[in-house]
C-alpha cells in the first residue's frame, strides 16, 4: 500500500511518522529542519537522515503522501522552500506543508478550536467550524516568541548579566545558568549569545529556570509566570478576533512537560473563563492522520 509521512518540525528537533495503510509502521527523530532557525544544508541534513531512518524498514515503500507542520512557514514561498527539501526523499509523492499549529490542533482531535505552541518558539492560532481563523505571535525568535524556551531561558541570562551589574554574586539560577555554558562569569554569556549558538541552543536552557521555579526559587517562578501571562496574551488576542471556537490545546515542549508552566497556564485561563484546556499528551506529528482523515 501507499505510505504516507507526517512530518513535525519544530524550533529544535524533527519528528517524522511513518504510515501504511493508515497503521503507524515507523517513527523517527532528527534535528530541526526549520529553515527559520538553521541552515538550508542543516535542515537538507536532518531530513536526509530522517527519511533515510523511517524508511528503513520499507525500503521499497512508495511515499504517497507527505504532511508536514512546521514553524517559520508563513507565506507560500516558505512553503515552497521547504517543500523543494522535502520532494527529493519522496518522489512523485504529493507534499503538503502547514504550520506547525495545524497539527497540534489535529493532534487534539478537535476541528475547531485554539492551538498554543510553547516550545522552541510560540505562537497562538484558531480556528472555527466554518473556517474563520486567527493567529498572535509566532513572529520567530528575533521578533516575538515570548513565552518560549528561548524567551525563558534569554530572561535566566539577562538576570545573571543584571546581578552582575549591580554587584550581586551568582545564585542557584545565575550558578546553573553558568554551569550550562561552562563559563565561571556572567559576562562570558554576552559573547556566547552573540556567537551564534542559536536559539535550539539556549530553549534547552529553560529547563534551568523550571528547576529552580519547582524548587522555590522566586525570580525563577516569576518568569515562569510571566511565560504563562504572555501565552495567554496569544490566546486571547485570538479569542478577540474568531472567539473561543473549541478546546484550547497546548503543545510543543515547554506545554507539554512543565508542570510549573502548566499551572500557572491553567489558572490565568480560568480566570479569563476559559476552561476547555487541553495539554497535548500525543505527539503533535500523530495530527497528520486526523488532518488526512478530515
Ligand atoms: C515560529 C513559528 C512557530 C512557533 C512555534 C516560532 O518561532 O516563528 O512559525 O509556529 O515558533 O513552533
Amino acid at each position: 500500500g501507499a505510505l504516507v509521512v507526517g512530518l513535525d518540525i519544530g524550533g529544535s528537533k524533527t519528528h517524522g511518522a511513518l504510515w501504511r495503510d493508515g497503521i503507524l509502521v515507523a517513527e523517527a527523530r532528527a534535528g530541526s529542519a526549520n529553515v527559520q532557525n538553521v541552515t538550508r544544508e542543516d535542515a537538507a541534513r536532518s531530513l536526509g537522515e530522517l527519511f533515510r531512518d523511517l524508511l528503513s524498514t520499507e525500503p521499497s515503500g512508495r511515499i504517497g503522501r507527505v504532511v508536514a507542520g512546521s514553524g517559520g512557514v508563513d507565506t507560500e514561498a516558505d512553503a515552497d522552500r521547504l517543500r523543494a527539501l522535502i520532494a527529493p526523499h519522496a518522489p512523485g509523492a504529493a507534499i503538503d506543508v502547514v504550520h506547525d499549529t495545524r497539527l497540534i490542533l489535529a493532534a487534539g482531535g478537535a476541528r475547531a478550536g485554539i492551538a498554543v505552541i510553547a516550545g522552541t518558539g510560540s505562537v497562538a492560532w484558531g480556528v472555527t467550524e466554518d473556517g474563520r481563523q486567527a493567529r498572535s505571535g509566532g513572529w520567530g525568535y528575533l521578533l516575538g516568541d515570548e513565552g518560549s524556551g528561548y524567551w525563558v531561558a534569554r530572561e535566566a541570562v539577562r538576570r545573571a548579566l543584571h546581578r552582575h551589574d549591580v554587584g550581586l554574586r551568582p545564585d542557584t539560577l545565575d550558578a546553573a545558568v553558568l554551569a550550562l555554558n561552562g563559563v565561571t562569569t556572567p559576562t562570558e554569556l554576552i559573547g556566547l549569545f552573540h556567537s551564534g549558538a542559536g536559539r535550539t541552543y539556549w530553549a534547552a536552557q529553560s529547563r534551568a529556570v523550571f528547576d529552580a521555579a519547582q524548587d522555590g526559587h522566586e525570580d525563577a517562578a516569576a518568569i515562569v509566570d510571566q511565560a504563562a501571562a504572555d501565552l495567554t496574551r496569544l490566546i486571547l488576542d485570538v479569542a478577540s478576533v474568531i472567539g473561543i471556537p473549541g478546546p484550547v490545546v497546548l503543545g510543543g515542549g515547554l506545554a507539554m512537560h512543565q508542570p510549573a508552566l502548566q499551572a500557572r497556564l491553567r489558572d490565568r485561563l480560568a480566570a479569563a473563563d476559559i476552561t476547555r484546556v487541553v495539554f497535548l499528551e500525543e505527539d503533535p506529528v500523530k495530527g497528520v492522520r486526523f488532518l488526512m482523515a478530515g
